[in-house]
């Protein structure tokens, strides 16, 4: 299992993979385009370049881009879907070239519609993506906090969209803080077994391809989407031990998105934590 962490690619690509290096990360996750904006603009070839001759040479991978936070596949908004189908594509395509692991997005919402009422649209757009986008890089939807409408807080919801897009590509992005938020009480060792049986039952273990490392500010079953340190929150060191220590989990890339002990984002310090936790849990690298 590696232990990755989300970090800057501000300057270009390759400026991540030293960001990723000076804070012992073994895997990051990076932005291929500011989060908040539309406005897309693909990395030149040199760049792409560089930047995989570089993560080659520190031993970084796998790398995983995250969508931006406006995608909404299950939008009533029409335009609204049509660029959120553009911006995954645009994505994925980067991802392939870069030669990522692929692109993680959120959801999103269905707007008060209800799952069933935009499970045929999301799914149409899932495959406008994955055909626009063909290669290996893989599209992975993060499960949800639950808040609000947020589709994907349920692997029920995740394992329906997968079923009927029929894509080996289609993964899914564990986040512990939203499954906590959820409801799944993943630092007991009984509940968190239920927790993969149940994901495998939905969804099925071999498309969970990555997991998104974080404690909760919240408790169990808040719905809220508020990440912690490691070990500071609701989750506990402990309960990283315990994921770890599943042989289901030994090979799922683990990818920090916590604040940061100085409130800057995933540190060498959530990092040893991870790495120490590893050690305990007995998995290995
Ligand atoms: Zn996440
Ligand atoms: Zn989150």
């Amino acid at each position: 299992m590696h232990i990755g962490a989300h970090v800057s690619a501000a300057g270009g690509l390759p400026k991540a993979v030293g960001r990723a290096v000076d804070i012992g990360a073994e895997a990051m996750q990076i932005f291929a385009s500011s989060p908040r904006a539309w406005r897309f603009k693909a990395p030149e070839d040199a760049l792409v370049e560089k930047f995989k001759e570089e993560s080659e040479a520190a031993g970084m991978g796998p790398t995983v881009f995250h969508g931006i936070y406006l995608c909404a596949l299950g939008s009533q908004d029409q335009a609204l879907v049509e660029r959120s189908v553009e911006s995954l594509t645009n994505h994925m395509q980067t991802a392939e070239r870069a030669g990522a692991l692929g692109v993680i997005f959120h959801p999103a919402s269905h707007r008060g519609a209800g799952f069933e009422a935009v499970l045929d649209q999301f799914v149409d757009g899932v495959k406008r993506v994955l055909d626009a986008a063909p290669g290996d890089a893989l599209l992975m939807m993060e499960n949800s906090a639950g808040a609000g409408d947020h589709i994907g807080s349920k692997f029920s919801e995740l394992g329906a969209i997968i079923k009927e897009v029929g894509s080996e590509r289609l993964h899914v992005c564990l986040d512990t803080q939203h499954a906590w938020a959820a409801g799944y009480e993943l630092n007991k060792a009984e509940k968190l077994d239920e927790m993969l049986a149940e994901f495998d039952r939905e969804i099925g273990l071999e498309r969970l391809s990555a997991m998104h490392a974080n404690d909760s500010m919240r408790p169990l079953g808040s719905a809220v989407d508020r990440h912690d340190n490691i070990g500071v929150g609701e989750i506990g060191v402990a309960g990283f031990e315990l994921m770890m220590s599943r042989p289901a989990l030994a090979n799922v890339p683990m990818y920090l998105e916590v604040p940061g002990f100085e409130k800057g984002g995933p540190d060498a310090k959530n990092v040893s934590i991870l790495k120490k936790a590893r050690e305990e849990a007995g998995a290995v690298r």
